[in-house]
């Protein structure tokens, strides 16, 4: 297990401080349901700064190759991860539902105990493709229509929700 890694949010951005390492996928429990198997590493990079209207921002980055389920042949799909977000820090509920009305800015609520490592799953969970697929030279899979029942019991399904939900707490 990586040691668990909490952040002062504000403090963060008000010291322009970055954090940078390497994420072990055995350690991401809610990523679990996503991946083919649990073998890798991912890098990140999280730096707080200012924008420039004086809002407190977290920049996250993160890259690596992460296995995934083809949903045609559902084989081992490696899929390459390169998030940059710009994440605003609500400084309390009424500032983050305003947030929640714009669809280009990403906010969150300020907190003085933010786990690093919760953070970083939530920001893969919501940029993994919906139907993630082998391109059909590389695929096994035989035959496939774009009606395949396998989409229907796609777990990505549930995102739209998870991103709300994460958006609450
Ligand atoms: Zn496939």
């Amino acid at each position: 297990m990586s040691a668990q890694i909490v952040i002062d949010t504000l403090d963060f951005v008000s010291n322009t401080r970055t954090l940078h390492g390497k994420i072990i996928l055995k350690d991401c429990m809610r990523l679990k349901d996503y991946l083919y198997d649990n073998q890798g590493k991912l890098k990140y990079k999280i730096s707080g700064v200012l924008d420039k209207n004086d809002k407190s921002i977290l920049q996250v980055i993160i890259n690596g190759e992460i296995p995934l389920h083809c949903q045609r042949c559902l084989g081992k799909l490696t899929y390459l991860l390169n998030i940059q977000r710009e994440i605003l820090l609500a400084e309390n509920e009424n500032e983050l539902s305003h947030l929640d009305e714009i669809e280009t800015i990403d906010g969150i609520l300020a907190d003085s105990n933010l786990d690093i490592l919760e953070l970083i799953e939530d920001e893969i969970i919501l940029s993994l493709p919906i139907s993630p697929r082998h391109r059909e030279n590389e695929c096994s899979a035989q035959e496939f229509t774009d009606s395949n029942p396998i989409g229907e019991k796609n777990p990505f399904v549930a995102l739209a929700k998870l991103k709300k939900h994460t958006k609450i707490i």
